[in-house]
């Protein structure tokens, strides 16, 4: 067991690296690195390296499941730490609530229904008093693959339909939609894939100018998605090491 000390440093030399690719990944692009977010995914991890990240000046993290995330969040807001969470997994329409409360960004708007319950619980949450609209994404499925979740560009489905799900959200005051997010399939290379995903967030972006965001890029694959055009790379393993399988 490293002590809270040590599991600090730690923390601290993998972002130290982490940073270093991706301003060096932006800088092979000639983009200026300021204009990438970075995302610390924290799922499995506790909330004491919520507070390492914090402390070293990470101001985003990311989580893929509700009821892990609801009391992470709880957790650190209490120890009065000041964060930008980022909802990253499939959401079921009955966490949309609770996402709403202490979500900044959800990620993972992948169809018209979800959209609309998002729509509805995050105006439940300004009624109680959340500042500001929900920032949403909506994800794209990058290969078509219907049961792994993401919207679709091409297809015969109208709820899964890529500019039906941004429009839906679009249309909601209580939200605001910001762009697009992508995981690349682990068949594809990261280039095709982040290829794809710099398309579709074209084709969003010619009818929603304000959706620049292309949250894409992950521990094993930041290099490639900052060169597509990544405004935000979701980066966990690489800071904060391998996890133990899920369930
Ligand atoms: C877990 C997760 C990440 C982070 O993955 P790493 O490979 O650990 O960097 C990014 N995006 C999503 C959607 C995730 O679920």
């Amino acid at each position: 067991m490293l002590t809270d000390q040590q599991r600090r440093e730690q923390i601290a030399a993998n972002l130290a690296a982490v940073r270093e690719r991706i301003a060096a990944a932006a800088a092979r692009a000639g983009r200026p690195p300021s204009e990438i977010t970075l995302v610390a995914v924290t799922k499995t991890y506790p909330a004491s390296d919520v507070l390492h990240l914090a402390a070293l000046g990470v101001a985003d993290v990311g989580e893929n499941r509700d009821q892990e995330a609801a009391p992470k969040a709880a957790e650190t807001a209490a120890a009065g730490v000041d964060l930008r969470w980022h909802f990253i997994g499939q959401l079921q329409r009955n966490k949309a609530r609770s996402v709403a409360s202490y979500a900044a960004m959800v990620h993972s708007v992948d169809s018209v229904r979800l959209a609309t319950a998002l729509a509805g619980a995050a105006q439940r949450a300004a009624e109680e008093g959340r500042p500001g609209p929900l920032d949403a994404l909506v994800q794209i499925s990058v290969d078509g693959a219907a049961e792994r979740g993401g919207a679709l560009a091409v297809g015969e489905d109208p709820d899964r339909a890529l500019l039906r799900v941004a429009q839906a959200v679009a249309a909601s005051p209580a939200l605001r939609l910001r762009g697009v997010m992508a995981v690349a399939p682990l068949d594809w290379a990261p280039e095709r894939a982040f290829a794809e995903v710099a398309r579709c967030a074209a084709l969003i972006r010619a009818e929603h100018p304000d959706a620049t965001v292309v949250s894409a890029g992950m521990s094993d694959d930041l290099d490639e998605a900052v060169a597509c055009g990544a405004t935000h790379v979701r980066i966990g393993s690489a800071l904060l090491g391998m996890r133990p399988p899920l369930r």
